[in-house]
């Protein structure tokens, strides 16, 4: 409403003004009348910009208003009413024409909260009943038919259906989905249907984290938007000042009038944050969620990028590809053991493990309280033994040597795997040998993420050497650091950090928020993964494909290039704007027309943003 007050004043009073020139120039009115007129427009003028700056004054902001109302004063002061209504109307339509561009970067933004699912169907008594998403509860079962967006997280307890996950992670591909799979808010069921048992609905989903996350990105600024309303602060008084001085040398006040319009430092306070929205909004519209501006900004400076190897680099999807036993005891044992430990582990490694003993039938024990210890292993009490399953260092925590015939049997011709140890009251009973592969393109991708500039990159895993050196070796990952406990992948930072490297770290697991914390950027790795990852992280990939990481890469650098190129072009247009109206060379009108055109190249730049990839 009060966007559309302001239209009708320019649109009115723009008339009146051109109806005076018109009455100036053909004189079919008498000059005293025509002179009111145009008196009369350039006071509304003054009245309207005098308004804004009052507010802008009012919030301790010396912006572009408060120098424009200075201007049309000096102009109304120097006879040059028209001047002062068209500085207005400039700066008027500049404005509506600069929220339209700013609007667009805003709305990749809108789409995705005009895409959330609004309702969902329940399956109450084998009736179908209509509610509304947000209301969803944990454990309620919602049917959704083809064609239909799921509603909240969940798991598949009936049905089969291909699902497409792109507003979420930005990649069209359907995926398969039976019984058992996960699948996320937002997402859409392209062919057949599902009845799925609700894990999280409304803002704790995923797809209103997402939405939660690009608000919140959005009303936090970059400390580098900061930086240029201080310039503005700075730069005000400057101008104001020059113009003073200019005034007293010349005594002409349409060179002061002129001076004022050009300075205004419009160009500079807008390039940043429509650059940062743009880029905000197409990184979200391929899967990635940038937490801020800051975020932004610092990916820019990264030369050192770590990556944490399970379910990171690796598939995530690791499988057990051996069952070792040691004495006389069976395989059975071994993995029923192992798994009974494992059901209470989220870790990728504990799927891997429970998927092979479920596809054996095996029974499984009961635990009555377990401890799950990160980046070394699991261990339970079952009901009659006490059972540890892990890496050696999980072994050395409960006083278990790990002898190196033992080690030998246990890993012999098996590099590039993961080894579980399997203990059982203090005694290594077997192990389980879990493999896991690299990523889709893998290869590719860090000749991608090299050649946006990173200068060293470093595997970080609380697994074993071999099996961290063999995946290193085939991504091409520069260096290796093995047996990692999660305070060790805290310190890898840290060191790499006081080397002068600004870091940026990709994990997934909750064993790897403190590594995500401790780096100038955190980037976690899929929503699937833990919360308190993603929590900490300055960014999410919705996706696991690894290929948006030089996508980030880029954008981030894009839109630094493109923050600078602005401010650049937009201090040039201002220094040379200032020198030629010092001289008089151009008249206020003019000067208005430069202001606004410096303004809207600025901002047609930015929304270059929006479709880097
Ligand atoms: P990464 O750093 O590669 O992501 P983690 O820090 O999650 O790996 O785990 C490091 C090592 O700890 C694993 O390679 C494994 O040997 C052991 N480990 C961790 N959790 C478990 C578990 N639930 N079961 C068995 N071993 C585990
Ligand atoms: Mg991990």
């Amino acid at each position: 409403m009060k966007e559309k007050l302001k239209i009708a004043v320019l649109v009115i009073n723009g008339t009146l003004a051109v109806f005076a020139w018109a009455a100036s120039l053909t004189s079919f009115l008498p000059q005293a009348t025509t002179q009111t007129l145009e008196f009369t427009t350039a006071v509304i003028s003054l009245c309207f910009i005098a308004f804004s700056a009052a507010k802008s004054l009012l919030g301790r902001v010396f912006g572009i208003d408060v120098l424009a109302s200075v201007a049309v004063l000096a102009s109304i002061v120097a006879h040059e009413y028209l001047a002062a209504t068209v500085v207005v109307l400039m700066l008027g339509g500049g404005e509506i024409l600069e929220d339209y561009a700013s609007q667009r970067a805003t709305k990749a933004i809108e789409k995705l909260i005009e895409a959330s699912p609004q309702t969902a169907t329940i399956l109450e008594n084998g009736k179908e009943i209509e509610v509304r998403a947000d209301e969803l509860r944990t454990g309620e079962i919602v049917l959704v038919k083809p064609g239909g967006k799921i509603p909240a997280d969940g798991i598949v307890q009936k049905g089969q259906a291909s699902v497409n996950q792109s507003s979420i992670t930005g990649e069209s591909m359907p995926v398969g989905k039976a019984e058992g799979d996960d699948v996320f808010s937002g997402t859409l069921v392209e062919l057949g249907a599902l009845e799925i048992s609700v894990t999280r609905a409304g803002e704790q989903s995923t797809y209103g984290r997402i939405i939660k996350m690009v608000k919140e990105a959005e009303e936090r600024r970059a400390p580098i938007e900061r930086m240029a309303d201080k310039y503005a602060k700075y730069f005000t008084p400057l101008i104001l000042g020059l113009g003073a001085v200019v005034y007293l040398f010349t005594q002409d006040i349409i060179r002061v009038a002129a001076l004022f319009v050009i300075a205004c430092p419009c160009a500079l306070t807008l390039t940043t944050p429509t650059a940062i929205v743009a880029s905000i909004g197409n990184a979200a519209r391929k899967g990635i969620l940038i937490r801020n501006g800051a975020s932004l900004e610092k990916l820019n400076e990264v030369d050192a990028l770590v990556f944490d190897k399970t379910g990171t680099v690796t598939s995530g999807k690791p499988q057990v590809t051996e069952v070792r036993t040691l004495g006389n005891h069976t395989h059975a044992e071994v993995l029923a053991l192992a798994a009974t430990a494992e059901k209470c582990s989220e870790h990728p490694l504990a799927q891997a493990v429970l998927t092979k003993a479920y596809e054996e039938n095996l029974d499984l024990g009961c635990s009555d309280s377990f401890n799950i210890q990160p980046g070394v292993g699991v261990c339970v009490q079952d009901t009659d033994c006490h059972i540890a399953v892990g890496n050696e260092k999980m072994m050395e925590k409960h006083s278990i040597m790990v002898s190196d015939e033992v080690r030998a049997l246990m890993t012999e011709g098996s590099p590039g795997q993961t080894v579980i140890y399997v203990a059982r009251d203090d005694e290594i009973i077997g192990s389980v040998l879990v493999s896991d592969t690299p990523r889709k393109d893998s290869e590719t991708i860090m000749r991608r993420v090299k050649s946006t500039g990173i200068k060293k990159t470093l595997l970080l895993t609380g697994d074993n050497a071999q099996a961290a050196n063999h995946i290193a070796g085939h991504m091409g990952i520069d260096e290796v650091a093995s047996n990692q406990l999660p305070d060790e992948k805290v310190k890898q930072i840290r060191k790499l950090k006081t080397e002068g490297f600004t870091v940026a770290m990709v994990g997934d697991g909750i064993n790897d928020a403190p590594a995500l914390a401790e780096a100038d950027v955190g980037i976690a790795m899929g929503l699937a993964g833990t919360d308190v990852a993603i929590e900490t992280a300055g960014v999410t990939l919705a996706t696991d494909n690894l290929d948006r990481i030089p996508k980030l890469l880029r954008i981030s650098k894009a839109t630094i290039r493109i923050i600078k190129q602005n401010i650049a072009f937009a201090m040039l247009v201002n220094v040379v704007g200032i020198a030629l109206s010092i001289q008089g060379v151009i008249p206020p009108l003019l000067a208005s027309m430069i202001h606004e055109g410096n303004a809207l190249i600025v901002m047609i730049n930015a929304l270059r943003l929006l479709r880097v990839d």
